[in-house]
């Protein structure tokens, strides 16, 4: 009998703190990866990229499933969804559900979702859309994948059969992750019997840069998950790593077990609670000052690899609008050589710079429509393009790039800066090579990112130093003004122990 099972996806990651608000079209052209799509569409759109709909679909395709496409959405970090947005784009994924069911019964259902979604009226806005798709599907086996940094809730848990978040930040398994939560569906229907599930949540946040799975002190936790999951027999153990911008409850670090019984589960789950609890204090970790950052920089560049400055806290990635000019005034400032800047998101000044022209000089008011700190810069155009390329690192290779009319310009002797018109995280080279930068050649390279930048950055890199210059994806979220955050909760490791 061929399985009949319906596919979709949804991913945002809301930061109640950031700029701007996210509209329903920032999921129609989102910087680096596909627009909005429905129906016969997805698969086209999804076909060759890095989303875990991808890897979901290969697993699906092989065992020969017959597949209902739904809907597919992405966009990049930023405000609350809008709730215009968010019920037009649930409507598409419940309305293409309904119609799947009119033509026939479904098996399974898979969806793609990130797990820090914010809706004006949805706070747990995945735990809405599975209660959604629950009231359509009734008691049909339902699998998802997450992004870690999910704010995960016990809503979420118990909707669904199983859930994967993908193990890695960078983010370099999200196919694998789809197919994870695939192969589970398939498990899940063939044994015709719901996994049993245990949710623990852990009491302190972890900080986007102490977040990177590549090195302690998050490498062992990843490492001691697969151990304790497969010791325990949990078919499934999911680490969620959160999201410290989301202001509401259940915001933060949190874990999923599902397994065929009840005590494989509880234990799995409390053993690595209790190895996350035990390492609290190696969490704690501290950036360096702007000045000090590029200093640091200026001092160990020259050695034939790239300095790269992570300017963590305007991150695009991470809610930020990747505009904000503090890193660049320093390296200005302090008169760096060979220093190349990715990326302003400023669409008009990438739109004077067109209308000068290629070698023509322009005055600029630079960045900084997010926070009211621009730069008055004399700018040289030295390349211009339309901004689509296509993304060739661990995290995205095959993914369209989409970043706007973008341009190259000279803002000091030794400081270029890429501009851009549409938003994006600078975790690629290929942004940088498609204005005709080598991103090797450079003495000091600086990026709008928190992380996802070291799958691509960090192998060409003499160095990393991550700098807290003015944004809004704070190093320490203990700063910002949480209001419905639960009490329990230590924004900060170790914070009054
Ligand atoms: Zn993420």
């Amino acid at each position: 009998m061929t399985l009949r099972i319906a596919v979709g996806g949804f991913q945002h990651e809301s930061h109640s703190f950031a700029p701007r608000a996210t509209r329903y079209q920032d999921f129609e052209h989102p910087g680096g990866f596909p627009g909005l799509c429905e129906g016969d569409a997805v698969f086209p759109a999804i076909r060759g990229t890095s989303v875990p709909l991808a890897g979901a679909v290969a697993v699906a395709e092989a065992a020969g499933v017959d597949l209902v496409p739904l809907a597919w959405a992405f966009a990049n970090p930023a405000g609350p969804v809008q709730d215009e947005a968010f019920e037009r784009i649930i409507a598409l994924i419940c309305a293409n559900l309904s119609r799947a069911l009119d033509a026939g019964p479904l098996d399974g259902v898979y969806l793609e979702l990130h797990g820090a979604a914010v809706a004006d009226s949805f706070p747990d806005a995945e735990g809405e859309i599975l209660r959604r798709v629950r009231a359509i599907i009734g008691a049909v086996p339902l699998t998802i994948s997450l992004d870690p940094h999910c704010n995960l809730t016990q809503a979420m848990v118990d909707r669904v059969d199983a859930l994967v978040p993908y193990r890695t930040y960078p983010h370099v398994d999200m196919k694998p992750s789809g197919a994870q939560a695939m192969r589970l569906l398939l498990r899940r229907i063939a044994h015709d019997k719901p996994f049993a599930r245990a949710f623990r949540q852990i009491d302190f946040w972890i900080s986007l840069p102490a977040q990177c799975t590549l090195m302690p002190p998050m490498s062992p936790v990843l490492d001691a998950r697969a151990e304790i999951e497969a010791r325990t027999g949990a078919v499934e153990l999911g680490f969620c790593f959160g999201f410290p911008y989301a202001d509401f409850h259940d915001c933060g670090v949190a874990l999923a077990a599902y397994a065929e019984t009840q005590a494989q589960a509880d234990a799995a789950a409390d053993e690595l609670a209790a190895f996350i609890n035990a390492r609290e204090a190696t969490f704690a970790i501290e950036i360096l000052d702007t000045n000090t950052a590029v200093a640091r920089a200026i001092q160990n560049a020259g050695t034939g690899k790239p300095v790269v400055i992570a300017d963590t806290q305007d991150n695009p990635g991470g809610g930020g609008h990747g505009d904000t000019t503090g890193l660049l005034s320093e390296l200005i400032r302090q008169n760096a050589q060979g220093a190349v800047f990715c990326l302003i998101n400023d669409a008009e000044s990438a739109a004077a710079c067109h209308a000068v022209g290629l070698g023509n000089t322009v005055q600029l008011s630079l960045g900084g429509k997010s926070d009211g700190v621009p730069i008055a810069v004399t700018a040289t155009v030295e390349n211009l393009t339309t901004g689509k390329c296509t993304l060739t690192g661990p995290m995205g290779a095959g993914n369209p790039g989409n970043l706007g009319p973008c341009a190259l310009i000279r803002v000091a002797p030794g400081v270029q800066v890429m501009v851009v018109s549409q938003k994006m995280q600078a975790l690629d080279q290929a942004i940088l090579r498609h204005v005709g930068i080598e991103p090797a050649s450079a003495r000091i390279l600086a990026l709008k990112s928190s992380v996802h930048f070291r799958a691509d950055f960090q192998p060409i890199a003499s160095q990393v130093i991550v700098a807290a210059a003015p944004g809004p994806v704070v190093a320490d979220p203990a700063t910002l003004d949480f209001k419905h955050v639960r009490d329990s909760v230590r924004k900060r490791p170790m914070a009054n122990r």
